[in-house]
C-alpha cells in the first residue's frame, strides 16, 4: 500500500527526487518561515484548547531556537537572524489579529485531525486537517495568496469523504500583515474530486511506485527554478543539483 499526502504531491511537482528523500527520511533543512509557521499552527491548536495563544507561540519558538544546529540544520543563506526576527514578529502580529477577528474558538476535537482514505489500487491518501467542520479550514501563513493550491483544498475534501465547503484562512506576511479568507468553491463538486483522484493523485502514486521499483531511474529536476538552496530543503544532502 502506498501512502500519499498533499505534501508528497506538492514535492513531486517541484522535483520527484525530493519525494525519494522524504520517503527515506533523509535529514533536511528548514527555513525560519517554515519553522515559525509550524509554531503558529501549534499556537492556534493551543488556543482551541483554551490556552494562551501567544504564550504557546513563544514557548514553541523557544523550543525551535534552542535546538542544536545538527537538528535544525538551518541554512544560513536563507535563514539569517534578521529574517528570523521579522518572520517571528509578523506571525505573532497575525495570531493577535486572527484571534481578535475570530472570537469563537474552534472545537479542539475538530482541530488537527488526521484522516485517511483508501482510494483503491493500493493507494492510501492521508492528511492532517487544521479544522474539520463546515467549512473545513486550513490555516496558511504565507507571503501571498497566489501560493495557495486548489488541488490541496480538493484533497482535503476527498479526505473528508466527499464534496465539502472549504476555506483557506490566510495570514499574510506583508509589510502590514493582514488576515483574509479565501473560499475554494471547487471543493463542492464531486466531478472535481474525481478529476483530482484520477488526474493527479493516482498518476503520481503510480510514478512513485514505478520509481521505487527502479531507484536508478528516479527522476530529478535540477534544471528547475526551485532547485536552489533557498527553495529545496534537501539541497545539503542532494548530489544532483548543478551548482
Ligand atoms: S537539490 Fe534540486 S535536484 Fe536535488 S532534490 Fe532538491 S530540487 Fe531536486
Amino acid at each position: 500500500m502506498l501512502t500519499i499526502s498533499w505534501s508528497i504531491i506538492d514535492s513531486w511537482h517541484k522535483c520527484p527526487l525530493r519525494v525519494r528523500y522524504e520517503l527515506e527520511g533523509k535529514s533536511h533543512s528548514t527555513s525560519w518561515a517554515m519553522s515559525y509557521a509550524e509554531c503558529g499552527h501549534y499556537a492556534l491548536k493551543a488556543w482551541a484548547n483554551d490556552k494562551d495563544c501567544l504564550e504557546a507561540f513563544a514557548h514553541r519558538c523557544a523550543e525551535y531556537e534552542h535546538r542544536t544546529v545538527d537538528i535544525k540544520n538551518w541554512d544560513g543563506t536563507f535563514t539569517d537572524t534578521e529574517t528570523g526576527i521579522i518572520q517571528k514578529a509578523q506571525i505573532k502580529d497575525l495570531l493577535q489579529k486572527y484571534i481578535a477577528a475570530n472570537p469563537t474558538k474552534p472545537d479542539p476535537s475538530m482541530t488537527e485531525v488526521f484522516l485517511t482514505r483508501d482510494l483503491g489500487d493500493g493507494i492510501l491518501l492521508t492528511g492532517r486537517i487544521d479544522k474539520l467542520g463546515i467549512p473545513i479550514v486550513d490555516y496558511k501563513f504565507t507571503s501571498s495568496p497566489k501560493y495557495l493550491s486548489k488541488i490541496q483544498a480538493i484533497i482535503y475534501s476527498i479526505l473528508n469523504g466527499g464534496p465539502s465547503e472549504f476555506e483557506y484562512h490566510m495570514m499574510i506576511k506583508a509589510r502590514n500583515p493582514y488576515c483574509d479568507v479565501m473560499p475554494i468553491p471547487e471543493t463542492q463538486k464531486q466531478e472535481n474530486l474525481d478529476r483530482v483522484i484520477d488526474g493527479v493523485i493516482k498518476p503520481i502514486a503510480r510514478e512513485i511506485q514505478t520509481a521505487q521499483e527502479n531507484p536508478e531511474l528516479w527522476e530529478a529536476h535540477p534544471h528547475e527554478f526551485l532547485c536552489q538552496a533557498r527553495y529545496c530543503s534537501y539541497w545539503n544532502v542532494c548530489d544532483k543539483h548543478f551548482i
